[in-house]
């Protein structure tokens, strides 16, 4: 039988002990159903979920729910929206008890003095021209002065078939205001004219984003099996999807048989009672779904698949680092 010690050597070993002993467990909360922007193709307002729950408003019933979260076993907290800074108190009560991530549009600045060190991952969905057409502004402008050397920052850039050839662009602009980028794909839950992908598209941006990988390795986070995995919706010889999603509410999860899954993982809406379907869109087709977290939490639910050869297990290694570092288990 194949072991972990048997198939690496000593340094990727270490650096596999590193991330084993993490376990992470993580949830998704709504914040809030309120956003400042009403970008197209936001798989929130798309899929019709701010309207599934009306927002808790009590604080004291926010604190009490994240400690019976705690009790749950979640140690990563993953606060979404609408748009979390819009509801500052809320997040606070997270960040207060346990690891937490705001993903944000970075119009409002977290004040550094009450989160000092609470990641914040700002959404990004191409260059001036993209991001006006999509979002109706500039984001970049306000977000990178907001944030301008933040050690706790980076950007979560949405690629999008436009930005093909236009990349190096925008991650140049995000290394000369000193943060850092992830990349994931755009989903187009809107349906957009020029925003779905073609395969040549995904065979192109793939290329692309390894190349950009090569030349600003300090700046990207990211691994070259995850652009394999994301745009190819292929890992093993598997094809992602419905079947095979790991990102799906707990309670949700009807399927039989059941694949390797995150543990108690929950979607929660703002009343602290709803659970949305999954990580991502409630109405998306799960056949087109581009979703960046739930194509890394599907390598990294399957490390016993990838334990076949060296460079699979090495492979599910970058993309499990590659996580750690996105949610800071381990440094950059
Ligand atoms: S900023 Fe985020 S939550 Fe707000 S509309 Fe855009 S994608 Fe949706
Ligand atoms: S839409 Fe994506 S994340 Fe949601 S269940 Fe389908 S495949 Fe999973």
């Amino acid at each position: 039988m194949k072991t972990v010690s048997s198939l690496l050597d000593e340094h990727w070993y270490e650096r596999y002990k590193r991330i084993s002993k993490l376990n992470i467990r993580s949830s998704i909360y709504d914040i809030t159903n309120r956003c400042n922007l009403r970008c197209k193709g936001c798989f929130f307002y798309s899929s019709g979920e701010d309207q599934v729950a009306s927002e808790e408003t009590d604080l004291n019933k926010w604190a009490e729910f994240v400690d019976k979260e705690k009790e749950r076993g979640v140690n990563l907290a993953i606060l979404i929206g609408g748009e979390p800074t819009l509801c500052l108190d809320r997040v606070e009560t997270f960040y207060n008890r346990v690891p937490s991530f705001c993903a944000s549009n970075g119009l409002i600045k977290v004040p550094r003095d009450r989160f000092p060190d609470m990641m914040v991952g700002i959404s990004l969905w191409g260059d001036e021209q993209d991001e006006k057409t999509l979002r109706g502004m500039d984001t970049f402008a306000v977000s990178s002065k907001n944030y301008e050397g933040d050690p706790y920052v980076y950007y979560l850039y949405t690629i999008t078939p436009n930005q093909i050839g236009k990349t190096e662009r925008i991650i140049r602009k995000i290394r000369d205001v000193g943060l850092k980028v992830h990349m994931q794909l755009l989903s187009n839950d809107e349906g957009v004219d020029g925003f779905s992908w073609t395969p040549e598209q995904l065979r192109d941006v793939r290329e692309e984003m390894d190349h950009m990988l090569d030349k600003y390795p300090d700046t990207l986070i990211s691994s070259k099996y995850y652009h394999e995995v994301i745009t190819s919706g292929k890992m093993l010889g598997r094809s992602f999807g419905w079947e095979e999603c790991p990102s799906v509410t707990e309670s949700f999860d009807t399927r039989d048989p059941k694949p390797k899954r995150l543990i108690h993982f929950i979607r929660w809406a703002s009343d602290l009672e709803t659970m949305h379907r999954c990580c991502t869109s409630a109405s998306r087709d799960c056949s087109i779904c581009k979703d960046g977290a739930a194509h890394m939490s599907w390598v990294m639910v399957n490390k016993r698949a990838h334990m076949r050869s060296e460079k699979d297990l090495q492979n599910w290694i970058e993309v499990y680092e590659m996580f750690a570092k996105l949610y800071q288990f381990i440094p950059w």
